[in-house]
């Protein structure tokens, strides 16, 4: 059956088996599907593994057991141009954007290494930049700055945008707003927000405060004692 959906089936983790160890689990059996323009919330205590869930979840770790299906095909059977366009497809964008751009290159040039790398015309990288800093809510001055000069709000925007000229279907954010003061964790969740409904992305938004995961969330999951509870 074809599904446009991301969907983990029954998934385990375990680290550190091997001969003499049976090795720690992190998770057990857990299930859940998010298709494009839904906010899968996933929460829970620190250290229960959402953050490893999220990466299996977006094909760079693999489960010990179980499968994650893509649009119906599974990871571990793909072939390698299908993978491929998955990995473009399913983005992470971590908690802290102070390590997400090198800090000897100017915003603009990070920005345009990443269309390089998409091949994009250069004749359209202007029009392309500015799409997206339109989408993310800032000023093009900020091209000509150094990650340094920006504060982490802007930065975070930023690490989205970047993102987004992978036009990605989902994107795992990982804790997206925890480095952020509390007046701008609003400002950029409103931002997410925006940015879903306009390109109808799906998101697993990871975070442990529950006032984040209810403004954010159409469904919900509790990972706790390695097992995943769905709330809603
Ligand atoms: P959370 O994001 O909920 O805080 P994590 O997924 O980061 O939790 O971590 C869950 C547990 O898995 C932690 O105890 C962590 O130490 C362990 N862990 C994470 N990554 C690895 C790894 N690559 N090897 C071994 N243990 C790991
Ligand atoms: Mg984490």
């Amino acid at each position: 059956m074809f599904s446009i959906s991301l969907r983990a089936d029954s998934i385990s983790k375990i680290y550190g088996a091997g001969l003499l160890s049976k090795g720690r689990c992190i998770f057990q059996n857990v299930s859940f599907e998010i298709r494009p323009g839904e906010t899968f919330g996933l929460t829970g205590p620190s250290g229960e593994g959402k953050s490893t869930l999220g990466r299996v979840i977006a094909g760079v770790e693999k489960p010990t057991y179980g499968t994650v299906y893509y649009e119906g095909s599974s990871l571990s059977e793909m072939k390698k141009t299908k993978y491929m366009a998955f990995r473009r497809k399913v983005q992470i964008m971590f908690q802290d954007p102070t390590g997400a751009f090198n800090p000897r290159k100017k915003i603009g040039s990070s920005v345009f290494d990443v269309l390089k790398l998409l091949k994009i015309p250069i004749i359209d990288h202007a029009s392309k930049t500015k799409e997206m800093l339109i989408t993310i809510g800032l000023s093009e001055e900020v091209l000509s700055r150094y990650p340094s000069q920006l504060s982490g709000g802007q930065l975070q925007r930023l690490a989205i945008g970047r993102i987004l000229l992978l036009e990605p279907e989902y994107i795992i954010l990982d804790e997206p707003t925890s480095a952020l003061d509390v007046s701008v964790q609003a400002q950029v969740l409103h931002m997410l927000k925006n940015v879903q409904t306009e390109k109808n992305i799906g998101y697993i938004l990871i975070s442990h405060d529950q006032a984040v995961i209810r403004f954010m969330s159409d469904t919900c999951g509790l990972l706790e004692s390695g097992q995943l509870r769905i709330i809603e």
